[in-house]
């Protein structure tokens, strides 16, 4: 941030403050707030983290996630935490667009508003940034503002175990690229002020329901489709396979990965059937940006090698797109070992 000094004054208060983070938020964008709302609220602030739609269940031992208002379930109170707050923070997204409905509501304020995101291509609307993409997740932002702004004091062992848990997804569980010397460094320091990090990754990783497990069963088995000869394997996901596994939120979060994990496989998308459109996450490996392609084609984004975007069309048409897209890209997309 080159305005810290600036930053530190609009904190010098007590401040009532809202804690925003992206549309079906995951462990980095909850982690990361309610670290941040913690380390806030320990300085007198009054703190709101406010999300456009639900979370997943296995986040719910994050320190405060209770408090978190789902505007989706209870709009006049997230309006309210929106309306009434004094500096609004925008945590891993860069584009009010990310919130939806909620972005309407918080670029119709004129309090200060401070960005904390480690996305491609950001669109410039806060006055403060706290944005690099060499940051694997947005939480080891937070853990180096708390150490510039001296907050280090107010991370404890839940705070730490929120922090910890944004970087282990963000990362892949230490596989992705974005896996740097600095994140590890972070994660050291995290340890020492009381991070569990097997406890973490157990609760995260290791908590299926039996029908999740089936459901990626069945998911692996039924609705995995491989384009071997252009390096591409897409999953779907149909509304009705969601009904018959009382599929949760999160149940698919991790999916696709799947589908990228076949040997030379350079791109995999994975395409989840929603009442009012096609959600879609896209990885890749090497240097084909799935952020491009989701930007062009899916009005969406995200990073080089992971991003998500939409679609309003069917399931099948959606995937008929896609596939007519791969074959426009099909030399981008070809298996390079080196990479
Ligand atoms: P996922 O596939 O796990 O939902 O998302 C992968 C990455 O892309 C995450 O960093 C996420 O924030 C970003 N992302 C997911 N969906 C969208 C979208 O619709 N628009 C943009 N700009 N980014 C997205
Ligand atoms: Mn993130």
């Amino acid at each position: 941030m080159t305005n810290l000094e600036a930053f530190k004054q609009l904190l010098a208060g007590p401040r009532k403050v809202a804690i925003t983070v992206h549309t079906n938020p995951d462990a980095d964008a909850l982690g990361a707030a309610l670290a941040l709302s913690s380390i806030l609220a320990q300085q007198g602030h009054q703190t709101n983290v406010v999300s456009p739609n639900s979370y997943p269940v296995f986040l719910h031992w994050m320190k405060g996630i209770k408090q978190v208002i789902d505007y989706e379930k209870k709009p006049a109170r997230a309006e309210q935490a929106i309306g009434e707050a004094e500096v609004i923070f925008c945590l891993d997204f860069n584009d009010l667009e990310r919130i939806g409905e909620l972005g309407k509501l918080v670029a119709a304020t004129s309090v200060p508003k401070v960005m904390i995101d480690h996305h491609l291509e950001p669109d410039h609307f806060a006055d403060f940034e706290f944005w690099s993409i060499e940051a694997g997740a947005t939480a080891e932002l937070v853990y180096d503002l708390a150490v510039q702004m001296d907050w280090l004091k107010y991370i404890g062992p839940e705070e730490a175990d929120c922090l910890y848990a944004g970087i282990m997804t963000d990362t892949g569980g230490f596989r992705h690229p974005n896996t740097t010397r600095h994140i590890h460094e972070v994660v050291a320091e995290l340890i020492g002020l009381g991070a569990q990090t097997a406890r973490v990754a157990k609760l995260v990783y290791d908590t299926n329901t039996e029908n999740r497990l089936r459901l990626i069963g069945f998911v692996l088995s039924q609705r995995l489709v491989v384009m071997k000869e252009v390096g591409v394997a897409y999953i779907y996901l149909t509304l009705e396979d969601q009904k018959k596994f009382k599929a949760q939120k999160g149940d698919t979060e991790g999916l696709v990965n799947y589908a990228l994990s076949i040997a030379n496989i350079t791109m995999a998308a994975m395409f989840t059937e929603a009442e009012d459109m096609i959600k879609i996450s896209f990885r890749s490996v090497g240097s084909f940006s799935v952020n491009e392609f989701a930007r062009k084609y899916f009005n969406g984004g995200g990073h080089n090698n992971a991003a998500g975007g939409r679609s309003e069309e069917s399931l099948q048409d959606t995937i008929e797109y896609f596939k007519k897209l791969v074959e426009k890209h099909k030399d981008e997309l070809k298996y390079d070992p080196n990479e």
